[in-house]
């Protein structure tokens, strides 16, 4: 079958031809209908050979949407044909967390060697993907899979992060988006959906910024040196109630901290690498500051509702398996507007 790999660190990933993937007991075989082109591939693909965590060559993919292929033996709980969403952040399924739903925060996943498919484990861009176990499988019941494939990760880590903020929205509050690509103009509509924020979006070109007005931003400011004080102005001098950065470069993590209210939470979702320093004087008094990583089975399955009740619509752009290197290529360049998906049987 073909899949996409990234085999040379350094180098663009290729569309090669791979062995048929083997159906163990206990596992799913997948038929991939839709992957998600995510912009943490291509930090992955940034990182330099010697602590580089992952064997190569990898087939990339963490957001996937498929039709059940094929069953394991002992697999009675999903169907033949049954058209299903990948819950991404696998674990070992019986640790404390995991028995909570958390396999994202698995105790024993480093331990066990067991990886998300995509990161580490063979993903979803690929004409078939293996799962390891069918509570990895949500059934999309009626959503499209192209709108839908985005959620399992562009969906999923925003409504986590925003889930925890959530006693601070209220009415009168103000929350941040920085960063309205992929998982930002996704949390733009889900702020609007599950609070009564007044929601300002940040990016850095008018294109993103014209997005996140579509998608329900209030407010659309340019990211530069003057955003903080723009943000500032827009409260009365308060600031923010949460800040949600999707880039986390240092240049956003400090605007970040410069626009957090007293009592702020400032949360730190992309993976740029910077820092924000904690300690009196710091940042504004009682501001929580936090890395969160993807989100619980539960909390996808909630974000599949509130699709299904129309609240979130992802913009996406299609691509074939053969296109998927130039789909990195433009979202490497900012070129994508909102998600870009790859079609591997389409
Ligand atoms: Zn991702
Ligand atoms: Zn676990």
């Amino acid at each position: 079958m073909k899949a996409l790999q990234y085999r040379t660190v350094g180098s663009a990933p290729e569309v090669v031809t791979v062995p048929d993937p083997e159906l163990g007991p206990g596992q799913v075989l997948l038929k991939v209908t839709a992957a998600g082109v995510c912009h943490s591939d291509i930090a992955v693909m940034g990182w330099p050979a010697e602590s580089f965590p992952y064997a190569l060559p990898l087939t990339l993919g963490h957001e996937g949407v498929g039709t059940v292929a094929a069953l394991g033996a002992g697999v009675d709980t999903v169907e033949e044909g049954d058209s299903v969403a990948v819950y991404g952040p696998w674990g070992c399924g019986t640790c404390a967390n995991c028995a909570q739903g958390k396999e994202n925060y698995c105790l024993r996943a480093d331990e066990l060697g067991i990886r998300p498919p995509g990161l580490g484990a063979p993903g979803s861009m690929a004409e078939y993907m293996i799962i390891d176990d069918p509570r990895h499988l949500v059934p999309i019941d009626g959503l499209d899979p192209v709108a839908t494939v985005p959620l399992t990760d562009a969906g999923l880590t925003p409504y986590h992060a925003i889930k925890r903020s959530l006693p601070k929205l209220v009415p009168g509050s103000t929350a941040v988006v920085i960063g309205t690509g992929g998982l930002g103009h996704v949390a733009i509509q889900l702020l609007r959906a599950m609070t009564a924020a007044r929601v300002v979006a940040l990016d850095v070109s008018e294109d993103k910024l014209a997005l996140a007005r579509t998608v329900g931003a209030h407010e659309a400011i340019l990211s530069d040196a003057a955003a903080a004080g723009k943000v500032r102005e827009l409260t009365g001098g308060r600031g923010a109630e949460a800040v949600f950065d999707f880039v986390g470069i240092q240049p956003t993590v400090d605007t970040a901290g410069a626009i957090a209210a007293i009592e702020g939470d400032v949360t730190l979702v992309g993976i740029g690498g910077g820092v924000l320093p904690v300690g009196f004087g710091r940042q504004n008094f009682e501001v929580s500051v936090t890395a969160p990583y993807w989100g619980s089975r539960g909390e996808l399955i909630e974000v599949l509702d509130l699709a299904r009740s129309g609240a979130v619509s992802v913009h996406t752009e299609t691509y074939s398996l053969d296109e998927a290197p130039e789909a990195y290529a433009r979202l490497h360049d900012g070129r994508i507007n909102g998600r870009a998906v790859i079609l591997p049987n389409g």
